[in-house]
């Protein structure tokens, strides 16, 4: 298989795919009405850096978007400004890009580097998403070095089980996520085999904007080039998949089934 043929491949996969499971967002399926996506992410960084894209894409098709972060990150402050005050640049700066991007955003203030893994945090997000409704959720995978993002992959696995569940009484009545997926985060690269890939050209621009808006994204708070990084991961992805832009995403393996429509 030429390098051609290997992308052309790609692109089929990511297709069949997405008319396997009628993502709202794709690009096979116009016709499609597009619904609700909830990110849901440990920190506000991964939660634009990592999602973002493809939450901005799915409200510039026409659909809705909302993005959840357990945690400020306010851990991730620089020696210069103290820890709470650096948290409340965060959900400054995730106010400012999730109005950018046409979103919602809802922070829960878990302690960074201490977001709990119990049934109080998973009912949370469970009340959650029964409150918005999703057809599809994007967050963190499980093979991650960072305990806030493997207990937030945890979370929103149960908080989704919960979600569904008719016998749960809750505040609001069962809803049941159509769609799970995982996004590509540098801390979450363990085991992480993308199969869906989303074309984010027409919202790029305004993606990178969005991401702008936190210090971490420019470099200012570590040593990680984040704008670098996922400016670059965005063009590596679309020559894959054939866009100029991608955002590579791996579907939970419970609804990795693919259907030909000539067998
Ligand atoms: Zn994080």
């Amino acid at each position: 298989m030429n390098r051609r043929s290997f992308a052309q491949s790609m692109g089929s996969a990511a297709v069949l795919s997405a008319l396997a499971k009628a993502p709202s967002w794709a690009p096979s399926s116009a016709e499609a009405v597009p619904g609700r996506i909830m990110a849901i992410a440990a920190h506000p960084g991964d939660g634009l850096f990592t999602m973002g894209a493809v939450l901005a894409r799915h409200i510039e098709r026409g659909g809705a978007g909302v993005l959840l972060s357990l945690s400020l990150g306010e851990r991730g402050a620089p020696k210069t400004i103290p820890v709470q005050q650096y948290g409340e640049l965060q959900r400054t700066a995730t106010q400012k890009a999730a109005h950018l991007l046409g979103a919602e955003a809802i922070l829960f203030t878990y302690p960074d580097a201490a977001i709990p893994f119990n049934d109080e945090s998973a009912l949370r997000v469970c009340d959650a998403i029964r409150d918005q409704k999703p057809d599809l959720v994007v967050t963190h995978w499980r093979g991650s070095w960072h305990k806030d993002h493997q207990n937030c992959h945890r979370i929103v696995r149960d908080a989704i089980f919960y979600a569904a569940l008719d016998t749960l009484v809750r505040s609001q009545p069962a809803h049941a996520v159509s769609q799970l997926f995982y996004a590509e985060n540098w801390e979450d690269s363990t085991d992480f085999l993308p199969d869906t890939f989303v074309n984010i050209e027409p919202v790029y621009e305004k993606w990178l904007q969005a991401c702008d808006f936190y210090p971490m994204w420019r470099g200012q708070t570590g040593f990680f080039r984040y704008n670098d990084y996922y400016s670059s991961l965005a063009v590596m992805r679309g020559c894959l998949s054939g866009s100029k832009y991608a955002v590579a995403l791996m579907s939970d393996a419970n609804q990795r089934a693919q259907h030909l429509q000539s067998l």
